[in-house]
């Protein structure tokens, strides 16, 4: 296995000996399979409270292997979006898992999306995509005859994969050096006498895991997890619901790679666009609408907890004053197929809402500061024994190993 990691980062060795990652999605895996490798000699033990690694997000995701268009040049985001991709390819080649090159194009519908375009061209430029054109209607045209638009950007590595068949094989490669523990929801965490803390787990026995170092990758459940670590409050997990139409076969025919709107720059979603799948369906999504649970892939799903967090986080309300606005327009498009076809027929016309059916739903962790600000960029803090990954929205599977290769680099430095 290919680690990635430079001489230096392996000559610094913690004294750390036992390890345990909450979380069996991509990043606590990958996490998992990069500290096995820094540290052969470490006992590694992933807990994932689900029978299944991949459940949650990184399961309902759209499985683009993302080129790091869009993140603020110098930010964690577009660093190791274009690493990650790197060591995605390399993986994917290694364990003879097909990455997909279908490309994506971003389109400008309307005149006041071209300065947008342009500043999102140099965005990606500066965090060295390879290969971004931008391209005339004409081109457009060409490389999506269905579509329509006044410019795009092109990324022609823009790719797709199947992320839980990536994860699949990451839980092998844990497997071989340590311990993925399936069933195993993680309750509480004591410090224990003489340092270390103990993680515990509501399995069957009550289990306790003793560790040298925690790493909390629990994605929708990051904030939790953290506050049980003994970090702070800030910032909360507000799960904002990604929901998906799928193109039938007629339809599918009408799109070649990826469809992309210009995003709005408020936001830290992408927009719905239209997305090939390896499967070989098309999917059309996700909007972005408040979800009352963080693990509620159906639209009227209620959590109690979850909402209640959600309401007693003043961030949640600051979030809403200022984008209260564009949170109804998002649950009337929920609730209206009719408004959601009109957003995918701005760029393929001869969509119709028989080519639309309903499809899976994802749920974003999206973590909220307590101004109501959507953090934007990924949040990895580390203190005593703990690393916390309180953010790791999209491009967070594409950027995955490199996040494991940054949390292992944080470990390793301050040991
Ligand atoms: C709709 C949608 C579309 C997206 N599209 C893309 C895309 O195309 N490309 C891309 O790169 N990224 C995309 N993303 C983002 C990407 O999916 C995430 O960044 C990534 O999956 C995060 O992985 P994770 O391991 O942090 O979280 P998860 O996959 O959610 O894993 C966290 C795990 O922690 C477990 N857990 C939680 N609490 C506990 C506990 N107490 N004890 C034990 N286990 C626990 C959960 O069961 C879960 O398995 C998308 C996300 C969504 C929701």
């Amino acid at each position: 296995m290919e680690s990635g990691l430079n001489e230096k980062e392996s000559r610094t060795m913690p004294e750390t000996q036992r390890i345990v990652i909450v979380g069996g999605g991509i990043v606590g895996l990958a996490v998992a399979r990069e500290a096995g490798l820094r540290w052969p000699d470490a006992s590694i033990t992933v807990l994932e409270k689900e029978s299944r690694v991949a459940t949650h997000q990184t399961g309902h995701n759209s499985g683009v292997v993302h080129s790091g268009l869009y993140y603020a040049p110098g930010s964690l985001k577009a660093q190791l979006c274009v690493s990650g991709v790197k060591l995605l390819r390399q993986y994917c080649a290694e364990k003879g898992l097909e990455i997909r090159d279908v490309g994506k194009v971003v389109v400008a519908v309307r005149e006041d999306e071209e300065a947008r375009l342009d500043t999102l061209f140099e965005r990606g430029t500066t965090n060295g995509v390879p290969g971004l054109r931008l391209i005339s209607a004409a081109e457009l045209r060409e490389r999506e005859p269905h579509a329509v638009g006044r410019r795009a950007i092109f990324s022609p590595h823009t790719a797709i994969v199947d992320y839980k068949a990536v994860c699949e094989a990451l839980a092998g490669d844990v497997a071989q050096r340590g311990e993925v523990v399936l069933g195993a929801r993680v309750v509480g965490v004591r410090r224990a006498h003489g340092g270390g803390r103990t993680v515990l787990v509501d399995g069957p026995a009550g289990e306790a895991y003793p560790c040298d170092l925690l790493i909390n990758c629990a994605g929708l459940a990051a904030d939790r997890v953290a506050m049980m670590t003994g970090d702070n409050d800030e910032p909360r997990i507000v799960p904002f619901r990604g929901e998906y139409f799928s193109l039938g076969a007629r339809a599918r025919g009408l799109v070649s790679g990826l469809i992309y709107p210009v995003p709005d720059p408020r936001y830290p979603f992408l927009g719905v666009h239209l997305t090939p799948t390896m499967a070989g369906d098309v999917l059309v999504g996700p909007n972005a609408v408040l979800a009352y649970e963080r693990e509620g892939y159906a639209r009227l799903r209620v959590n109690p907890r979850d909402l209640r967090d959600t309401l007693f986080w003043p961030g949640f309300w600051a979030m809403a004053k200022q984008h209260w606005r564009t949170g109804i327009a998002e649950m009337y498009r929920s609730f209206n197929k009719s408004r959601y076809v009109r957003t995918a027929q701005e760029y393929i016309p001869e969509l119709t809402a028989q080519d639309l059916r309903r499809a899976p739903a994802g749920v974003r962790a999206q973590a909220v500061a307590r101004n109501g600000a959507l953090v934007d960029d990924f949040w990895i803090s580390r203190s005593d024994g703990v690393v916390n990954v309180r953010n790791a929205p999209s491009p967070g599977a594409t950027a995955s190993l490199a996040i494991a290769g940054y949390v292992c680099d944080q470990i390793a430095h301050d040991d």
